[in-house]
């Protein structure tokens, strides 16, 4: 394993570190199982693009020891999984720290492995990794660092306790102070209240008062991630005493964050954050209706550019574009490359591509014939059999057409059981199809490494989910990087990307599945293949995904919006809760409200 850091390496200094990013996965490198998808992937390249551009950022997360898992797909695609382990002592620097908190009841020690993520000029973002496997600890906490997004709701909790009171503490402990706590989701809300712990010094939380929340508000900003309800973690009123205790728990009930009964992180956060952000303008809007008391912002999501580029892309830019490393905004100037020179890049891409799936499969894929790819968490809304909705059609087009070559792979959640129904789907209908002119297959265990070879290779990248319900989606900005258009609904960042036949093609709204497939397939049909068998004009798109695409849905321009808009915005910062209510408990009698003290 190459990894930047060695165990040896010299702690870094925190005091200048402004902004702290907490995200309960990170995807840190293509060798760490630290991640489980489009959330980890933003939060790893949000730190990389902090890197490349010098900013004085420090991040949280958990260390997931035994990995979100391995996924193994049968002859009928029926999925199993295995775990990933690794072992950090041999990996990475400990921070050589030791924090114990009280959770469940009980003392918890805590301790942290350090990911230096090093960007292009030596700039270092120090991520913290929190371990639970301590001696000393309770048999059953010492596993509490272990899945991601694994065990019950109960286990949940406790992590995201573990993330935010125990990141807050660690970094405390470790000197840095910072002025922004970022919540990359809500997974790590509860720091939020180890702030307000910070800020009453040993008061009862329950005395916290308007003027305590708003000045834990003026540190925190929010950024919510899905419009599926399922997307936001609840918990039980009796788990939430169970875990944080006594104080906590009725100080979150006092300061009026309970949703329909239960401590729901994505409501812990709005009403602790001073900016609240969607991850894409119709996301932002979207959210705005779900939460209509809290202003809510967008900031669209990107990616970063040299890690999702692929080696022969980053030669020619290079070789043609100055400091693009540093500053993405000069992928404009791409106009300035014979557009057959982008060609040539992604031929030798999709040649890497085929070349790896027959290493690894024994599948043959023609380097010649049109191919699509739809890679993605394995999840209902992202509907990944719209393609074969009319198998028949498909087949027709692809004989019609010279021939079509379609790439599958995702995982579904091991808990999700319709969701692994919808890869046994997959499965059948490419079994089903008998043609020698349309080739379909489901690639095993989508992971980053898949990811970026599949979004480089592929000649259309697709994406077929049921609006809104895509909040921004970045696989397709991975693709535009490599001079790969998109064929989309218009739902999340495409909305924004989408320049019809100029970098890649809308599938039209409709009220069926049904009219939905029709209008992919007449895309398919009548724009996508005459223009594919024209290699002037495909030249020039992949040129425009690139021009206009690439430069825009990047990570070095969202980070720059997010110190521009979030965290250092100008001028006074409008509050993010538009209604200010008033502390009222909800499960216990009526009591009078806490007095209001002046805070020097
Ligand atoms: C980029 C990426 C994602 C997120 O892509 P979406 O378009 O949001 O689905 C998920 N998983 C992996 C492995 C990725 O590389």
């Amino acid at each position: 394993m190459s990894l930047p850091a060695s165990p040896t390496s010299v702690p870094p200094d925190l005091t200048n570190r402004t902004i702290a990013y907490f995200s309960m996965e990170i995807a840190l490198s293509p060798k760490l199982p630290t991640y489980s998808g489009g959330l980890g992937m933003l939060a790893g390249d949000t730190l990389r693009s902090a890197a490349d551009t010098g900013a004085p950022m420090v991040a949280v997360s958990l260390v997931h020891r035994r990995g979100y898992f391995r996924q193994h797909l049968d002859d009928t695609g029926q999925q199993t999984e295995s775990d990933v382990p690794w072992s950090p002592e041999t990996t990475l620097p400990s921070a050589n720290q030791l924090i114990a908190l009280t959770v469940q009841g009980r003392q918890l020690l805590l301790r942290a492995w350090r990911f230096d993520v090093v960007g292009v000029t030596g700039h270092i973002i120090p991520v913290f990794l929190l371990d639970t496997d301590v001696e000393g600890n309770d048999e059953w906490d010492r596993h509490l660092t272990d899945h991601l997004y694994g065990g019950d709701s109960y286990y949940r909790l406790c992590q995201e306790t573990v993330l935010g009171l125990g990141g807050i503490a660690l970094l405390h402990a470790l000197g840095c102070k910072p002025e922004v706590y970022h919540m990359n989701e809500g997974h790590a809300a509860l720091l939020t209240i180890a702030l307000l712990e910070e800020r009453l010094a040993g008061k009862p939380l329950r005395e916290a008062t308007e003027i305590d929340i708003d000045a834990v508000r003026q540190q925190c900003v929010f950024t919510t991630h899905t419009p599926v309800p399922a997307g936001h973690d609840q918990f039980g009123l009796d788990h939430m005493y169970q875990v944080l205790g006594h104080d906590r728990a009725a100080a979150i009930d006092c300061a009026n964050c309970l949703h329909n009964g239960l401590m729901n992180m994505t409501y812990l956060a709005l009403r602790f954050s001073r900016y609240v952000n969607g991850v894409a303008m119709q996301h932002g809007k979207v959210s705005q209706k779900m939460f209509p008391e809290y202003k809510v912002y967008s900031i669209t999501n990107g990616v970063h550019a040299s890690t999702w580029m692929s080696e022969s892309f980053q030669e020619l830019m290079d070789k043609e574009i100055a400091n693009w490393r540093t500053d993405n905004r000069y992928f404009r100037s791409v106009y300035g490359i014979d557009p057959a020179r982008i060609t040539a890049c992604h031929v030798k891409n999709k040649h890497r591509l085929f070349a790896t799936i027959a290493k690894r499969s024994n599948h043959y894929f023609n380097p010649s014939v049109l191919t699509l790819g739809f890679a993605r968490r394995v999840a209902t809304y992202k509907r990944a059999s719209l393609l074969l909705h009319d198998p028949a059609r498909l087949v027709a087009i692809a004989e019609k057409i010279g021939g079509l070559q379609i790439l599958f792979a995702g995982k579904a959640h091991p808990a999700d059981n319709a969701g692994k129904g919808l890869i046994r789907e997959v499965y059948a209908a490419a079994a089903k199809l008998n043609s020698a002119a349309l080739k379909i297959y489901y690639i095993e265990n989508y992971d980053w490494e898949l990811g970026a070879l599949l979004t480089q290779g592929v000649d259309v990248w697709v994406n077929t989910p049921r609006r809104p319900y895509e909040a921004s989606g970045t696989s397709g900005m991975k693709a535009a990087l490599n001079g790969v258009p998109s064929l989309s609904i218009l739902d999340g960042w495409w909305i924004e990307g989408c320049a019809e036949d100029t970098t890649g093609w809308a599938i039209e709204d409709g009220e069926t599945e049904a009219a939905e497939a029709n209008s992919l397939y007449d895309k398919l049909e009548k724009r996508i293949a005459p223009l594919y068998a024209n290699p002037n004009a495909w030249a020039k798109m992949q040129q425009h995904c690139i021009g206009i695409n690439g430069t825009f849905f990047n990570t070095h321009r969202m980070l720059s919006q997010y110190f521009a808009n979030a965290y250092y915005p100008p001028g006074p910062i409008v509050p993010a809760a538009i209604s200010v209510t008033p502390h009222r408990r909800s499960t216990d009698t009526p009591e009078p409200e806490p007095a209001l003290v002046t805070v020097r």
